[in-house]
């Protein structure tokens, strides 16, 4: 990890859904070190500010991040040409810890822009087969347009559960409904199973609040929670949650300690 931002080159930019952006980057220099899944990183575009991103692939050494233009960082990293440089501090935060999943069933569920963080983790289980249960991925986005990585999802294979959209358009001929009606087509044992869950608040909610009533015990659900983040070391104290600096203590906590802090509305 490194006060400074390193220079890293841009090697791809591509469209990924609607309004994201998946960039390749890779050291121009001197590298930071590794990345586990789970874990993110501070984006400096150079004139328009720093943001954390999560990362979203660790092939090869590249970085991969996919980033949704929402304001002025994100859209100019969404902006940056092959080539370019850009400023990248980390690996920052709490990773989604697959290790400590050694035999579970795994359950990964992700909405929107949340697919990104759990994407290692997805490759990560898909490489080592015979290190847990049974993986299954539960796939939420609002459109057919803001489904993350189309290309890559049939090559998951059968831990694929499946893809539901908020609102169907032209063409779609699949699940239109909330992510956590697909639980009922997951294979899982709830007492022996880690769920990974990332997406919007109201969605890690309702599905921890299902995954609870299944009988996943709280603290084998993994949730990533996001909060404005500044100096990401632990210091500013903008990413503040109850007695949780998120950049240090998360993004990733157990569904044990989020959910007392997500049930106050002023947090
Ligand atoms: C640990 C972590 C990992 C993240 N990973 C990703 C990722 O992989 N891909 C990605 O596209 N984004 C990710 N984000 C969100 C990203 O950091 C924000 O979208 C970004 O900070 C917005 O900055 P901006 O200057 O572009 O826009 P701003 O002008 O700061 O904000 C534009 C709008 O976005 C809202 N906003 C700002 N920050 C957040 C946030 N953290 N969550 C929700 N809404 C926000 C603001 O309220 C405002 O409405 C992550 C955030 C965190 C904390």
């Amino acid at each position: 990890m490194t006060a400074v931002p390193l220079p890293y080159r841009v090697t791809a930019n591509r469209p990924e859904s609607t309004g994201a952006r998946t960039l390749e980057l890779r050291p121009a220099g001197e590298a930071l070190p590794p990345f586990a899944p789970g874990q993110f990183a501070m984006l400096y575009a150079f004139g328009a500010g720093e943001i954390p991103v999560s990362v979203a692939g660790l092939d090869d050494g590249a970085l991969t991040h996919t980033v949704r233009g929402v304001g002025a960082a994100s859209r100019a990293l969404c902006a940056v040409r092959p080539g370019t440089h850009v400023g990248v501090r980390g690996p920052f935060g709490t990773g989604w810890d697959l290790p400590a999943a050694a035999g579970h069933d795994l359950l990964v569920v992700a909405g929107g822009i949340g697919l990104a963080p759990l994407r290692p983790l997805v490759r990560a289980a898909l490489a080592a087969p015979g290190g847990h249960g049974r993986l299954n991925v539960l796939i939420g986005a609002r459109t057919p347009e803001d489904l993350l990585y189309q290309e890559e999802l049939p090559g998951w294979g059968r831990p694929y559960c499946g893809v539901t959209v908020d609102r169907a358009g032209p063409g779609w001929s699949g699940d239109v409904g909330v992510v956590t009606m697909l639980l009922d087509r997951a294979v899982f044992t709830p007492p022996a199973t880690t769920a990974f869950v990332c997406g919007p608040e109201v969605m890690i909610r309702a599905t921890a609040r299902e995954l609870l009533h299944r009988g996943v015990p709280a603290h084998r659900i993994r949730v990533s929670l996001e909060r404005n983040m500044h100096c990401a070391t632990g210091h500013c104290g903008h990413c503040q949650l109850g007695p949780l600096l998120l950049c240090r203590d998360g993004p990733v906590v157990g569904y044990d300690r989020a959910e007392p802090l997500l049930a106050v509305r002023e947090l």
